[in-house]
């Protein structure tokens, strides 16, 4: 879907679909099924020989709208839309892998990522290795003749870490693999990962995209040839995505530059902050210089994005002394909302994990996440005045 506008443009633009109506805002298509003007239309569409819509569990104008703007976005060929983001990554890979297939995957990736693969698709016969996300040599010797997809997110939650997408897409490449990349906390407006030689990029919508924590969707994205396995995955499994979450995402789009210049500025803020508190030992945010990945960042994002991590002084006790104390800020692991939200890693969105683990990838007890929302930065600063 690359074309010449840039990309405010195409966030307002592109992929719009207009009704006899003449309507300026487009309009939300809330059918599950379509009617044909006679039965030869009837017998052609479900031949495919005429391209037009049959049911909302293979297409809908409102659907193909939000998938049409975000492969615009993304610079994709092509944009599948998915019910959630597990369910853009489960159609990703039951539809580019088989039984016997091996995949490598980040260790920081989301929570549920892992599940799904472990618990899940092994029972099927999926193969995976973990690695971590910055050694490559890790992620060249753990390839294998059947490996088919590197699998990563970055920057990581909830650490931040910032892995080199060209230098990952080309041992992808020379291992006759795909490299899949979750660009949800960076978003379109942030990074372009298919810029940087990756093949196929991962959205869990509900975040960012929505931006304002109201509905679930998800989209997997790249070329045409894998995408249309992708949507033939989608029409017999059924996770696609509805109609009205399809018009929520197609408007969020439309400020979705905005909102992330935004969150990234006040994220900045509030990091240089941290680092200035007596109580606060160390902050993860890829925009500071002090970050270990900061050049690298810098080259493939234009911001540090809207998630900053620190480290209080302490253990457990004083992280959640802090969280307690807050009375703005949400206490959600959610993240990609106009409202700040603070959470615990080791006791949430990564307890899962045993003791050795979460010591492994860097996840300490005093370690907090902030998801930086709209809000005025002088009053999330307030609410954190227990530092
Ligand atoms: C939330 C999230 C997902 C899963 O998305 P859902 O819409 O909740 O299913 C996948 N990857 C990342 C990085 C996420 O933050």
């Amino acid at each position: 879907m690359k074309n010449n506008k840039k990309f405010e443009t195409n966030s307002i633009r592109a992929g719009s679909i207009r009704s006899d109506q003449g309507e300026h805002s487009e309009a939300l298509y809330l059918t599950s099924s379509f009617i044909f003007k006679d039965a030869e239309e009837a017998a052609a569409r479900f031949a495919n020989t005429d391209q037009g819509n049959v049911y909302s569990r293979f297409t809908n104008p409102s659907v193909s709208m939000f998938e049409d703007r975000l492969a615009a976005l993304e610079e994709a060929e092509q944009c599948v839309a998915t019910s959630t983001g597990m369910s853009a990554i489960l159609a990703c890979v039951m539809s580019l892998c088989n039984t016997g297939d091996h995949i490598i995957v980040s260790k920081s990736v989301f929570g549920t990522t892992v599940k799904l693969f472990d618990n899940i698709l092994t029972k099927w016969g999926l193969r995976v290795t973990y690695v971590s996300l910055t050694k490559l040599n890790e992620w060249k010797s753990a390839v294998k003749p059947n490996t088919k997809l590197f699998f990563v997110e970055t920057p990581s939650n909830p650490l931040t870490e910032v892995c080199d997408i060209t230098s990952l897409s080309e041992l992808a490449h020379e291992s006759n693999s795909l490299l899949v990349v979750d660009n949800c906390f960076s978003t379109p407006a942030h990074q372009l990962p298919i810029k940087f030689g990756a093949d196929v990029i991962i959205h869990s919508a509900t975040k960012y995209l929505d931006g304002q924590g109201r509905c679930l969707g998800g989209a997997v994205l790249g070329k045409k040839n894998q995408m249309s396995l992708v949507a033939n995955f989608l029409r017999s499994a059924g996770t696609s995505m509805s109609p009205f979450n399809a018009w929520i995402f197609f408007k969020g789009l439309e400020t979705l530059k905005l909102r992330m210049d935004a969150h990234a500025n006040k994220a900045m803020d509030l990091a240089l902050w941290l680092e200035h508190q007596k109580s606060v030992d160390r902050v993860y945010y890829p925009g500071l210089p002090s970050h270990p990945n900061h050049a690298l960042a810098m080259k493939q994002q234009s911001s540090g994005g809207g998630i900053v991590s620190f480290e209080v002084s302490g253990h457990k006790k004083e992280a959640w002394d802090l969280i307690n104390s807050t009375k703005l800020i949400s206490i959600t692991a959610n993240l990609g909302d106009t409202r700040s939200t603070i959470t615990h890693p080791a006791s949430t969105t990564h307890s899962r994990l045993s003791q050795q683990e979460r010591d492994d990838s860097g996840i300490k007890d005093n370690l907090i996440r902030i998801a930086v929302g709209l809000e005025d930065i002088d009053d999330i600063k307030m609410d954190l005045s227990h530092l």
